[in-house]
Parts: structure tokens; C-alpha cells; sequence
């Protein structure tokens, strides 16, 4: 079972260093967080496993890391500027802010619909100004004078970064459509709504894919990538089929590039939420792009020996989302050995933070010196943890705990029979094998 509230991951993520509030020491800031030495390792596997999927295991894409601070124009052709909006409303009294559709959807448990229509929060004196748009990017400065004409923005979002460089990555590949140009990068948004934990964040992480191809075979290459993205979920990141739905967009939902989104969510504690978004962006960016620059943005078709505007699908993820889900899927309470009560974070072994854990029965000299020799062999190929404080039975439920999947132990015995004891965190089940043969019973058990 994965947790069922959103406080046990909130509370295990920071007591053991997955993900920590921003800035706790100065009170916080909203809807902003911190990775600690066990999240930064989970963040990492997971983007790995992603371009593992999309990239390397793959012939028709590529990678790109384009720079995040580029040219304000980029973000007039995109229509971010134009579109890239919230309707907000403000309370005159509490001087809160909100979001209108939120509001409207009964997001607000606080903020209840009166007869009359309108809305009063619990304070009872809600004085809303009329919505507005508000634009959910940051601005910055660029250069040394600050004016109209030195204004940047952070992306909201990795997509335009691959589509000002469609023209650079097909020259310098020669890549026959259909093919695809991937990124994983941070991005930002001003988003005022409070969030839940990593779920919605102000800076946040995203890993999209634009995949072009020949207008016409777009339909079936959108759905080719729903599937495709939803088996990666399953397959790659353990999340329980039953707890993944794919939702399309209702025609008032659609982006103002859309042809048709179909969003993957997961069954959040709360009810069902976005984890990624499947778009059919048709020709809109390569265009919009092109007008923009004045710069020529086709395909040379050879079959029918004409230049084309390719269409685009695109596969656009978060992956600090999926994090929390990586964790609230893993979750899990039940006995232990003895019947006591146990948690274990069942991370499919490629995103586990930690894969081995060298755990010396005692702190006796003799007992780390074979205890070093074991960590120097498997710390060349795995992330490995050495801890021999406290006693084996709690430091074994802080593994269980961080979703380590294997602990290899070393008692005395090793010190006659030079093994040592390697304990499987989803059954406990131990083998003994020889210290020559660590590494390879570790490969073994684990799978790579
Ligand atoms: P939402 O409706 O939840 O705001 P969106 O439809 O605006 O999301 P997209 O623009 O499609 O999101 O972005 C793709 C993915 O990026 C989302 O599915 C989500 O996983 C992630 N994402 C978007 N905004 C945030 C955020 N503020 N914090 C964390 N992840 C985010």
C-alpha cells in the first residue's frame, strides 16, 4: 500500500534527508524546497531513468541543455508573455491572494460559495477585487543598465529551449524525421497557489521531450507517446497501474497550441493529479519561431521533395512531482521479523538512493577493518552507506526505512570465514557469500 497522506512522506523526507523546507532557519519561504543527501541521489536516478528511456536506449533522440537565461524574444513567440496567465483575485481585507478557477473548483476548503454567489472566506469579510491576469514568470535584469529593454525571464518551462535550437541539432545531426530533442532542466513559476509539498513548487524540474514529425502522423505518434510514457511510470518508477490514469483535455482546458493534451495522473492522497502532460503541439512553436526571428524553420522532405513545417508531440514531466510519487508509492508498513511494525520504502532498485548498505555487527577493530575492505570494493560501482552506530536491528529499519535494498553485514564469523551476510530489504531474506564475490552477489540481486 502507499501512504495515504501526504504528512507521513512530508515528515520521513525531511526526519531522514530526502527534502527539506527552504531556508528553515530564516521561517521558510512558500511553496520552496530544499534536497538533502538522500533526495539529490532519488531526483538524480529518477532524470537518469528518464533519459535512460527517451535518449539512450533510443536512435531518434538526442539531448540538448539549453541555457536558461536567453533572449526575452524567445518568450513573445512562444506567447508566454501574451498567455502564460492566471486569473487572480485579491482580498482587500486579509490582503490574501488566490486563484480564481482554484476558487471556482473548491480548491480553497477556506473559501466557501454564498447563496448570492460570491465567495467569503472564514475571516467572513473576503472583499475580492475583479480577477485578473497575472503573468507567472519571473523577470530579471540583464546588464548593466536597468530598464524596459534589459528584461529577461526565467522559463517556465524547457520546450523553447529545444525549439530555438531545432534548426542547430538538425544541421549538426542530419536526423530524418521522425525525431525528438530532449532536456532536463529547472524551471520556474510564480505560482501563488499554497502548494503541497514538491507537488507545486516556485523552481521545479522538469523533463520534456519535443518529438517533430511529418504533419499527418502526428495522431498516431501522440498516442505511441501516452503509451509509451505511461508504461515508463510503471516499469521504470513502480507506480501501481491502478494508481495511473490518462485524462485528455477538454476543449476549453486546451493550450492556445494544442491539437489535444492528454494528461498522465496519479492517484495523489488527496484525489487524482497532473504528472505529466502529453501534448499534440502541432506546427505552432517552428512557426510562431520563425515569424519571430525571420528565420526559415522546415524540414527538406525527401519523398515528396518539399520543405515542411514539422508537427510536434510532447511528453513534458516534473520530475520533483514524481519524486513525491516515487515516494508516496513506495511507502510501505508492515511486520518485521519479530512482528514489529516496519517501514520500508520499496524504490524499484535503480532509483533507490542508496543501493548497498556495509553494516559491521560491531564497532570492534577487527570487524572494520573487513568492513572497509567490503565498502572499497562495492563503493567503485554503487552508492554504499557505511553505519555501525546503534544496534543491527535499528540501523536495518533506517535502511528499510530509506529504501536501501540491500545491507551486507559483517559479524564475527566473517573474520574466520571471510564472508559476510547480504539481507534483501523486501523479503529479509539473508544469504552468506565471500567477500572475493561481494560485488558480483550484489550485481546479481540487484539487476545491474
Ligand atoms: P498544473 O496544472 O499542475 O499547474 P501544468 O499543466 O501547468 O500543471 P505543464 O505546463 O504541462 O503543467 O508542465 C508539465 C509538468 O511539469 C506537469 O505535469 C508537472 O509534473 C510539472 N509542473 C508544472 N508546474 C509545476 C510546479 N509548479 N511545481 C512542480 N512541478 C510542476
Amino acid at each position: 500500500m502507499p501512504a495515504t497522506d501526504l504528512d507521513t512522506i512530508v515528515s520521513l523526507a525531511k526526519r531522514r534527508g530526502f527534502v527539506y523546507p527552504s531556508a528553515e532557519i530564516y521561517g521558510g519561504f512558500a511553496n520552496t524546497y530544499d534536497y538533502g543527501p538522500l533526495g539529490v541521489e532519488l531526483k538524480r536516478n529518477i532524470r537518469s531513468e528518464w533519459w535512460k528511456a527517451m535518449v539512450q536506449e533510443r536512435d531518434d533522440v538526442v539531448g540538448v541543455d539549453a541555457a536558461l537565461i536567453s533572449n526575452p524574444r524567445v518568450w513573445v513567440a512562444s506567447g508566454h508573455v501574451a498567455n502564460f496567465t492566471d486569473p487572480l483575485v485579491d482580498c482587500r481585507t486579509c490582503k490574501l491572494r488566490f486563484r480564481m478557477d482554484h476558487i471556482e473548483e473548491g480548491q480553497y476548503e477556506e473559501i466557501q460559495r454564498q447563496e448570492d454567489g460570491s465567495y467569503r472566506c472564514p475571516r467572513g469579510k473576503c472583499d475580492f477585487t475583479e480577477p485578473r491576469e497575472f503573468n507567472m514568470m519571473f523577470k530579471t535584469q540583464v546588464g548593466p543598465v536597468a530598464n524596459e529593454e534589459s528584461v529577461a525571464f526565467l522559463p517556465p518551462e524547457t520546450a523553447q529551449g529545444i525549439f530555438i535550437n531545432f534548426e542547430n541539432v538538425l544541421n549538426s545531426t542530419r536526423k530524418k524525421l521522425p525525431f525528438g530533442i530532449a532536456q532536463t532542466r529547472v524551471s520556474f513559476r510564480n505560482e501563488i497557489t499554497p502548494g503541497k509539498f514538491i507537488f507545486r513548487t516556485l523552481e521545479f524540474e522538469q523533463m520534456e521531450m519535443e518529438y517533430f514529425c511529418l504533419p499527418g502522423t502526428d495522431r498516431e505518434l501522440h498516442r505511441y507517446w501516452i503509451d509509451e510514457r505511461m508504461r515508463w511510470y510503471i516499469d521504470r518508477v513502480g507506480i501501481s497501474p491502478e494508481r495511473l490514469r490518462e485524462r485528455e483535455h477538454t476543449a476549453d482546458e486546451l493550450s492556445h497550441y494544442s491539437a489535444g493534451t492528454s494528461d498522465i495522473e496519479y492517484l495523489f492522497p488527496w484525489g487524482w493529479g497532473e504528472l505529466e502532460g502529453v501534448a499534440n503541439r502541432t506546427d505552432f512553436d517552428l512557426k510562431a519561431h520563425a515569424a519571430e526571428s525571420g528565420h526559415e524553420l522546415t524540414y527538406y522532405d525527401e519523398d515528396s521533395g518539399q520543405h515542411v513545417v514539422p508537427y510536434v508531440i510532447e511528453p513534458a514531466a516534473g520530475l520533483t512531482r514524481t519524486v513525491a510519487v516515487a515516494m508516496l508509492e513506495a511507502y510501505t508498513e508492515e511486520p518485521d521479523e519479530k512482528g514489529d511494525n516496519r517501514i520500508v520504502l520499496k524504490f524499484k532498485p535503480a532509483i533507490a538512493p542508496i543501493k548497498v548498505a556495509v553494516l559491521p555487527l560491531s564497532k570492534k577493530p577487527d570487524l572494520q577493518g573487513a568492513s572497509k575492505r567490503v565498502s572499497d570494493l562495492l563503493r567503485p560501482h554503487y552508492m554504499t552507506q557505511y553505519d555501525e552506530t546503534q544496534s543491527i536491528g535499528r540501523r536495518y529499519r533506517r535502511q528499510d526505512e530509506i529504501g536501501t535494498p540491500l545491507c551486507v553485514t559483517i559479524d564475527f564469523e566473517t573474520l574466520e570465514d571471510d564472508a559476510v551476510t547480504i539481507r534483501e530489504r523486501d523479503t529479509q531474506e539473508q544469504i552468506r557469500v565471500p567477500i572475493a564475490n561481494v560485488v558480483d552477489a550484489v550485481r546479481d540481486k540487484l539487476g545491474f
